[in-house]
């Protein structure tokens, strides 16, 4: 597990780790089904909030993620 150096939203923690690459969510909205973009997801690991991003997204910094 690779971890990153970016700000959880809930606890502030600045350590996450990969819990999935390339995962596509799939559900329903206003009675139409979607299926999103390969997404990355990140598991704090000080209280285990899910974070999803983009899968093109680079992880090093919140300064250097809010940039790009
Ligand atoms: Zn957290």
């Amino acid at each position: 597990m690779e971890n990153k150096s970016l700000s959880c939203p809930v606890c502030q923690s600045n350590k996450a780790e990969i819990a999935g690459e390339n995962i596509k969510l799939s559900g329903q909205f206003e009675k139409k089904e979607f299926l999103t973009t390969p997404l990355t997801v990140l598991k704090c690991v000080r209280c285990g909030y899910y974070m999803f991003f983009d899968s093109t997204a680079k992880f090093t910094t919140k300064e250097e993620l809010e940039k790009n």
